[in-house]
């Protein structure tokens, strides 16, 4: 299927189905922190009138955060290594406002898509006791019913799925929960031991959440992570049903009444970028082709996006990026309630310069942001080039940005050979369960991709395209993440490649030596959404608002959701509901793609703190 051209969708005014709350005059905006999501906050900024200026602090001297992709010279030709994220995920209505970002950049040629029949979509494999194990689903070759049946059956043969059989008998005819009870968080290892059995959690859903969070499911909370599924918990017969029927018979039931859960949020950024007709035809056009592709990245890698997003702001005259640029102070002023940041000179890091915003868009990790809040600046070390406002005590809110301090760090060794036949398999890659004891798996391997092949796909066009231009094979293994909490200590460059081609041999039996051998170690990388993080984020959402007269808005990995996808979701809600923009109850009228007819939200006020919609998950039919 061909995905038309995007370029066919003008740029507008973003606010068709918004109005901004109270306010007329025009607003100034800081934003903390250059990774994807402060870049799409000032993106989406940069394009409404209202907005006077937009000014980013990012600290290091380059844009992108986590987002970074090296082009590596080989022989013959050049191969793509992607140090953070690589893959996108396709899931509607989550990744349509990145691809609308993404086409509005200009770079709709260059997206490549992974389509579901590939085998980097197909096979996934988890390393278990000793050897991959491929996780049943879909098969490359037509099949019929009972074939797919019987191959099914078998691959549940394996030792990596002891329990799962049981463990689907224990969800059917267990107790229900009830809907009170969905509120009270748990571990991902609770919900999913009470449901399925202990083995299933230790062999399938650890690997899982080694994939996505390097994260240790012990702590990792259910709430947060897994809510879909734990909505279902009250089965089909409901409570006092005699058989429930379990989540599996809830999601069998919605499935056939073709219901599905999703983020309230995912349509409510979908409605802040401008919905103009061309948008409405252009979303129903890629909507369709995302149902035919899992995942999908740009043919330069991630970073390509960023490239893109930063070229954009630096043509916008409104738009000023600094880099090297760490703010020291921030309060809310005494007097106007506008927030006051202070920042050392670029050029002379024994002045700094103050200056007022209406609205700030925090991205960076929240104890950085506590560390420079404090009631009065009595630092002596820097002289203010201009007069310091008064800035009122900064109330509960640093302490409560302290407990959202916990993130993993990762390894990520990046590896090319020139033979592009080293894989015993094909597929994405493998993940590594934490039942694989220590003995075995002593460099706290957490999973290796098989890049070469989640590096090629379709375009938009329909036409095969690969990241790299020579043949050969691509493997990043991932190492660290939960096991490594506490370290002081991390493998060098040289000791992270040794690990990771023992690790090599050991599961692929891959002996060969590297043409190009690269590694980044990813320090506090990954925030980890703990027991109890939703709950947080509202008491700090709540806080915040009020002692920052909602001025002061948080956004981005460290809050609600780690996905690229994700990201740009929040800088988009960020940066509309956020700073004063509501719902306008006459042109956001309820529809399949404006699923709120059953709440009250023409009185939705999102200022200020984490912006998210009143209610977390709703039923959809998208
Ligand atoms: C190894 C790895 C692999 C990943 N793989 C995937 C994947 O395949 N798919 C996917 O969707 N997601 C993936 N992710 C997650 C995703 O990349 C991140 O969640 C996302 O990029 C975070 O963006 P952000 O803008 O919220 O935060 P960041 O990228 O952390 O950006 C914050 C910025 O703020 C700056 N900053 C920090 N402190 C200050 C300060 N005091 N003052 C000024 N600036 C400051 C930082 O330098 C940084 O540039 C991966 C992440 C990692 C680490």
């Amino acid at each position: 299927m061909r995905l038309q051209c995007a370029s066919a969708i003008r740029q507008r005014p973003l606010v068709s189905r918004l109005n901004r709350i109270g306010q007329s005059r025009n607003y100034r905006v800081a934003i903390l922190g250059g990774g994807i999501t402060g870049l799409t906050s000032a993106w989406q900024l940069s394009r409404d009138p209202r907005c006077e200026s937009v000014t980013i602090f990012e600290k290091s001297n380059r844009l992108g955060g986590w987002i970074d992709s090296e082009r590596v010279p080989v022989n013959g030709g050049e191969v793509l290594f992607e140090y953070g994220p690589r893959t996108l995920r396709s899931a509607v209505p989550t990744s349509l406002p990145l691809l609308y970002l993404a086409t509005n950049l200009g770079l709709k040629d260059e997206l490549i898509f992974t389509s579901k029949k590939s085998p980097a979509a197909l096979n996934r494999f988890i390393y278990y006791p000793d050897r991959l194990v491929k996780m049943p689903g879909p098969s490359q070759h037509q099949e019929s019913f009972i074939e797919k049946i019987t191959r099914i059956i078998e691959e549940l043969q394996d030792p990596v799925f002891e329990g799962l059989v049981s463990g689907i008998f224990k969800d059917i005819f267990g107790p229900p929960r009830h809907p009170s009870e969905w509120a009270k968080d748990e571990s991902v290892t609770e919900f999913v031991e009470r449901r399925w059995g202990s083995s299933v959690a230790e062999n399938l859903v650890s690997a899982v959440y080694h994939g996505i969070y390097a994260g240790d499911i012990d702590q990792l909370s259910a709430q947060m992570l897994m809510g879909e599924l734990r909505n279902n918990e009250g089965g089909v017969a409901g409570v006092g049903g005699f058989v429930s029927g379990g989540v599996l018979g809830s999601m069998v039931s919605r499935a056939m009444s073709k219901l599905k859960t999703r983020k309230m949020d995912d349509f409510m950024a979908l409605q802040a970028l401008a919905t103009t007709p061309e948008l409405i035809e252009h979303q129903a056009r890629i909507t369709r082709f995302l149902k035919e592709s899992s995942t999908f990245s740009f043919k330069r890698g991630v970073g390509q996006l960023v490239e893109a997003l930063v070229a954009s702001l630096e043509a916008s005259p409104k738009v000023k990026i600094y880099k090297n640029a760490e703010p020291t102070t921030l309060g809310r002023t005494l007097l106007s309630s506008s927030i006051s940041i202070e920042c050392t000179s670029l050029n002379d890091s024994k002045n700094s310069i103050w200056a007022n915003y209406d609205h700030v868009i925090s991205t960076i990790p929240p104890v950085s942001l506590a560390k420079i809040m404090r009631p009065i600046t009595t630092d002596k070390t820097r002289t203010p080039v201009n007069e310091a406002p008064k800035i009122q005590n900064p109330g509960h809110t640093p302490y409560l940005l302290g407990k959202h301090n916990y993130a993993v760090t990762a390894m990520v060794v990046n590896l090319y050979y020139s033979n592009p036949n080293l894989l015993p398999v094909q597929g994405f890659g493998y993940l590594i369960p934490r039942s694989i004891p220590w003995t075995q798996n002593p460099e706290c391997g957490l999973g290796v991709i098989f890049a070469s092949q989640s590096s090629t796909g379709r375009t938009a066009d329909n036409a095969e395209a690969s990241q790299d231009t020579v043949p050969g094979t691509k493997l990043t293994v991932m190492m660290g993440g939960h096991y490594w909490d506490g370290r002081q200590e991390y493998p060098d460059h040289d000791t992270a490649v040794r690990m990771a081609r023992t690790m090599l041999q050991r599961h692929l039996n891959i002996t060969a030596t590297p043409a190009v051998a690269k590694s980044r170690l990813q320090k506090n990388a990954i925030p980890q959404y703990t027991v109890g993080h939703l709950d947080r984020m509202y008491d700090l959402s709540k806080v915040v608002r009020h002692e920052f007269d909602n001025r002061l808005v948080l956004a981005g990995n460290w809050y609600n959701g780690v996905g690229v996808g994700d990201c740009v979701n929040q800088g988009i809600m960020a940066s509309t509901f956020g700073i004063g923009y509501r719902l306008n109850a006459k042109s956001a009228k309820p529809s399949r793609w404006r699923p709120w007819e059953s709440y009250d939200y023409k009185g939705w006020d999102l200022r200020g703190g984490v912006v998210t919609a009143p209610a977390r998950l709703i039923d959809s039919k998208i």
